[in-house]
């Protein structure tokens, strides 16, 4: 399974708000196996989310939303998303059923627009908050406040599954560029992919289909590096 993550958001753009949820959405998908070859951030802007929503759902599996999502006037990305599908944004009688049960707040009392979804979306339940999130042909609209979008991804990790991969790492303080012909030799000797990570010392990554053998290339390449 392939997807895209979307972060949407003025404050990420301009480095008030570190864009935590990218990262840990890319976490928990790598641990399924999912691989995650976009992570796209926009500004709150409704043609700018309509377009890489667009792109992504034709390229992508899924296509994962967060950010921009509630009662306030910046808060556009449903919009963006109806109007990736051509559809309008409505008002969804799950979402309000949802809130007048568990909700402190009385369905009449919320901002206008608040349980508004694109049309034919599916409800995603906040179980940390107001703002409902949406699932829709593929495309998953969550809040951008960390603990609600993390609550709301749980009750969905299951419709994200791949082949996982077994990670082997291996430090070594040989600099990155002495590392190339061992690097090299076990790309050859095993059936991996090699990231490398150079810092204060350089991490190997070792990745393979299968235990056995992210284990043996990393034994191999252990024997072979300085510590
Ligand atoms: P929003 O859903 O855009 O109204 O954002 C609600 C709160 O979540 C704000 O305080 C944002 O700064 C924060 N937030 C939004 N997107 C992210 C993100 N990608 N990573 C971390 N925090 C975020
Ligand atoms: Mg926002």
């Amino acid at each position: 399974m392939r997807v895209a993550v979307v972060t949407v958001g003025d404050e990420l753009l301009s480095g008030d708000t570190v864009d935590t949820n990218a990262s840990w959405l890319c976490d928990r998908l790598d641990e399924r196996g999912v691989s995650v070859e976009r992570i796209t951030t926009v500004p709150d802007r409704i043609a700018d989310i309509a377009r890489v929503v667009n792109e992504y759902r034709a390229e992508y599996d899924a296509v994962l939303v967060t950010g921009g999502v509630g009662p306030t006037h910046d808060d556009v990305t449903m919009d963006g998303v109806a109007a990736a599908f051509g559809r309008e944004v409505v008002p969804n009688e799950d979402a309000e059923a949802w809130i007048a049960e568990h909700g402190d707040y009385a369905v009449a009392d919320l901002t206008e627009g608040t349980t508004h979804l694109p049309a034919g979306a599916r409800l995603l339940p906040n179980p940390e908050g107001v703002a409902p999130g949406a699932a829709l042909e593929g495309v998953y609209v969550m809040p951008g406040v960390p603990a609600e979008m993390k609550a709301m991804f749980e009750t969905v990790t299951a419709e994200f599954e791949g082949e996982p991969t077994h990670v082997e790492m291996v430090r070594t303080s040989e600099p990155e560029s002495a590392l190339l012909d061992r690097i090299a030799a076990v790309r050859e000797e095993f059936d991996v992919t090699v990231g490398s990570y150079p810092g204060d010392d350089v991490r190997l990554k070792v990745m393979a289909t299968d235990a056995e053998t992210a284990a043996a290339a990393a034994a191999w390449l252990r024997e072979r590096v300085e510590e």
